[in-house]
């Protein structure tokens, strides 16, 4: 090239020689820096440099120099205005023809606008290389088969890899296995022409745990060929989590509250604790009903699922389950085959076990259970917080079926009190309604609130209107006689007595009632048998009637006997058989007037019509009186009187006394056919006398003795006999001197009769 063209060229042209001194510099350079021609010559050069970048202009020279090499380096010229520019220059030897000497040619070029706009974009490379290493989310580049060529710092933290542990990886290393095709399907989508996509993918921390990664990614081009795939992926296992989370206490909630028994309802927690939270395998364990020292496995899902295994029945205390219950303390573990309470590590690093959860069930003090999970994967921290939220809720679960099975066993004791009442009750009614008596029932407030159907028949009600009457309404006597008669019931709680009842149409009807106080749960009610007495007084005063009839009837022609016989035997004095046929006739009149006599008697003392006429007499005295009679009647017995000495005076009815004894002593002289001694002891104290009628008859047999002294008894046939009215009326006076009269004996040895006396029979006695 000769000076001419290179003087002519518009850009920086010069020359240098081998020992590095400007041996030429064209006019556009010496324009361009404003130095002359001979100012730019030798090492002038180094004044239109930027001071900065004359150190390694020579430095890349004296490289050059050595190896001959063209070379290109970038520095700062000084414009003539001062103003620096950056330059590139292009340094080569001179060959060939033209190389007079060993020298060298250099050009240069203006790249100060490009220089700045370079500087720029590193400026803004650097700042989003802090955005992407800085980002939480991974950022990535891989090729299309999945290697990974970049990956920024955010995946150390997301996945414990450094950047540099990954590039160069495949990421089916990462991806977790059963996701791996399903994420290079993606992969091929987006070669088909999927411009972009975003899908969630399961990768595996270096510690093992699950991460999910939500992917979102982009493939490169270049000259229209795809290159690499730029990627973002997002951890949102968190998000992920609790949403699953969020699920598995509703699907507990859910389970605890299905229709099916605690043990289904159990199930199904245990099915959900191993989907959720991926369990390998979940179990709940519940306090035996019988033995609250034994755990009995209720439910397990997952790797096992049989109840009856060798944890099957765990007593509290033993083992690592039966201790999580003892002490009420969860036991968490991510290092299960280190773990010294896991009994089995064994068997846990075989099935690849890491993870270990166990809570008790309780509340409050009370445990009910322990719920346990293990894990192929460790146990995060928002897992265990789930759990222990589900534990508590299967507790409250267990403990409401505890309440409701006591609650219904309680009811089923209930019913069937109930329906044992219900059978004492039918049989109750049946025995109330089966009576032949009236059975009235009445509350504190005299109202009827029972009744059975003989009382409804006997008083003509409807059972409903009887329950809406009081007593008075019913009693035919004063109201204030029946409070009265109440008041004295309630205090004494036994009540009997003869009264007239009140029908619904008005008529009355004559009862025995007898009422006994009963003592309910829901108060106190009064029971009375009600007995119909109308029969017993029609025939008694049918019986008083006739007696009455009798003895009027009979006595008259009686006395006309006795009257016309005595006269006769008056009139026949010398005729001695006539004499002795009228004494007979006599005899047997007399005996009839006694008859009749005791009739009359019976009569009147069941009418009331006896009144005693009391006056004061010495007993001894009758006693001696009466044995006259009796002497003159018979020879065959003999007759003792024993006293207390003295005089034994009283006030008494004088002929009704000595009726008693006449026929106490006659029955003594009729029942001892054979003879023998007859004795009448009188005893005496202050207030009552005692007269004991003694024979050596043929006695009693004691069968006889509790219905003696009743009306119209007789003891077997014993020959001589009467009526069987002498006893009767004998307890009729005795009583009605406020007396009693008892008897004993020993058959063929003969009886005893006792009168017991007050020395003055009570005013309200002696009638
Ligand atoms: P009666 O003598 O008219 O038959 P009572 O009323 O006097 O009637 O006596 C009733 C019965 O008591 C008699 O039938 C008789 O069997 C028995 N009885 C009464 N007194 C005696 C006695 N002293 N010894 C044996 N039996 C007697």
């Amino acid at each position: 090239m000769n000076r001419t063209l290179t003087d002519a060229i518009p850009q920086p042209i010069w020359t240098v020689r081998a020992d590095g001194s400007v041996a030429y510099a064209n006019p556009y350079w010496r324009a361009y820096t404003g130095l002359t021609e001979e100012a730019s010559l030798g090492d002038g050069w180094a004044t239109a440099v930027h001071p900065d970048d004359v150190e390694s202009i020579m430095q890349r020279w004296r490289v050059a120099a050595e190896t001959r090499e063209p070379y290109e380096i970038e520095y700062r010229f000084r414009r003539a205005d001062g103003v620096y520019r950056w330059h590139l220059a292009r340094v080569a030897p001179i060959t060939g023809a033209e190389a007079a000497e060993d020298q060298w040619t250099g050009t240069a070029i203006d790249i100060d606008d490009r220089r700045h706009a370079e500087q720029e974009l590193r400026a803004s490379e650097a700042r989003y290389r802090d955005v992407v290493d800085y980002a939480d989310d991974i950022v990535y580049t891989i090729t299309l088969e999945g290697v990974v060529l970049a990956v920024n710092q955010a995946v150390e933290h997301i996945l414990g890899y450094r950047p540099k542990e990954l590039v160069g990886r495949s990421i089916r290393s990462v991806i977790v296995p059963e996701q791996v095709e399903r994420s290079f399907g993606m992969l091929d989508r987006k070669l088909a022409g999927e411009e972009r996509s975003t899908y969630e993918v399961e990768v595996l921390r270096k510690d093992g745990c699950r991460v999910t990664l939500e992917i979102n990614n982009r493939l490169v081009a270049a000259e229209g060929r795809p290159m690499v795939i730029h990627g973002i992926g997002r951890d949102v296992s968190g998000r992920r989590e609790r949403s699953r989370q969020v699920e598995l206490s509703a699907k507990i909630g859910v389970a605890l509250t299905d229709r099916r028994p605690l043990s289904g309802q159990l199930d199904l927690c245990t099915r959900a604790i191993v989907t959720y939270l991926d369990a390998a395998f979940a179990r709940i364990w519940t306090i035996d009903d019988d033995d609250p020292s034994m755990l009995v496995l209720r439910a397990s899902s997952g790797l096992y699922t049989h109840l009856d295994g060798a944890h099957g029945r765990v007593p509290v205390g033993a083992w690592k389950i039966g201790r999580i219950a003892a002490e009420r303390r969860p036991h968490l573990s991510n290092t299960v085959v280190d773990d010294p309470e896991v009994h089995d590590r064994e068997w846990a690093r075989r099935e690849g076990m890491v993870g270990f959860a166990g809570y008790p069930l309780h509340i409050g003090d009370r445990v009910l259970g322990v719920m346990a999970l293990f894990a192929r994967q460790p146990l995060g921290e928002s897992t265990l917080t789930v759990l222990s939220s589900i534990a508590h809720a299967i507790s409250m679960g267990i403990d409401r079926d505890r309440a409701e099975k006591a609650q219904e066993a309680l009811l089923e004791r209930e019913r069937t009190a109930r329906n044992w009442a219900q059978i004492a009750e039918r049989r109750y009614r049946g025995l109330f309604e089966g009576v032949a008596d009236a059975i009235l029932v009445v509350d504190a407030d005299r109202r009827y609130v029972d009744a059975n159907a003989a009382a409804t028949t006997l008083l003509g009600y409807e059972y409903d209107e009887l329950m809406q009457l009081h007593v008075e309404d019913v009693v035919a006597k004063e109201p204030d006689w029946t409070r009265a008669e109440f008041e004295e019931f309630t205090a004494t709680g036994q009540w009997q007595s003869q009264l007239h009842l009140r029908r619904k149409d008005g008529s009355t009807v004559p009862v025995e009632a007898r009422a006994t106080l009963v003592n309910l749960p829901d108060g106190t009610v009064f029971l009375s048998a009600i007995r119909d007495i109308s029969e017993r007084s029609r025939l008694e005063h049918l019986q008083r009637d006739f007696l009455a009839m009798v003895t009027h009837d009979l006595r008259s022609p009686l006395t006309a006997i006795k009257g016309q016989s005595q006269l006769l035997k008056r009139r026949s004095r010398d005729n001695a058989q006539v004499q002795n046929a009228l004494e007979s006739v006599l005899d047997q009149v007399g005996r009839m007037q006694t008859l009749i006599d005791d009739l009359a008697d019976v009569v009147r003392l069941e009418s009331g019509e006896i009144h005693l006429r009391i006056k004061p007499f010495d007993l001894v005295d009758l006693v001696h009186e009466e044995i006259r009679v009796l002497e003159k009647q018979t020879d065959r017995h003999t007759f003792h009187v024993e006293t207390p000495g003295g005089s034994v005076a009283g006030c008494w009815d004088r002929q009704r006394l000595g009726q008693v004894l006449q026929n106490l002593l006659t029955n003594a002289v009729k029942y001892s056919p054979d003879g023998g001694a007859i004795v009448v002891r009188l005893e005496a104290d202050e207030g009552r006398v005692r007269i004991v009628v003694s024979d050596r008859g043929v006695g009693i047999p004691p069968e006889h003795l509790p219905q003696l002294f009743q009306r119209f008894y007789r003891a077997e046939a014993t020959g001589a006999g009467g009526l069987g009215l002498g006893l009767y009326i004998t307890k009729m006076l005795v009583e009605a001197h406020g007396g009693i009269v008892t008897a004993s004996s020993s058959l063929g040895e003969g009886s005893t009769f006792v009168v017991s006396l007050p020395r003055t029979p009570d005013s309200a006695t002696a009638k």
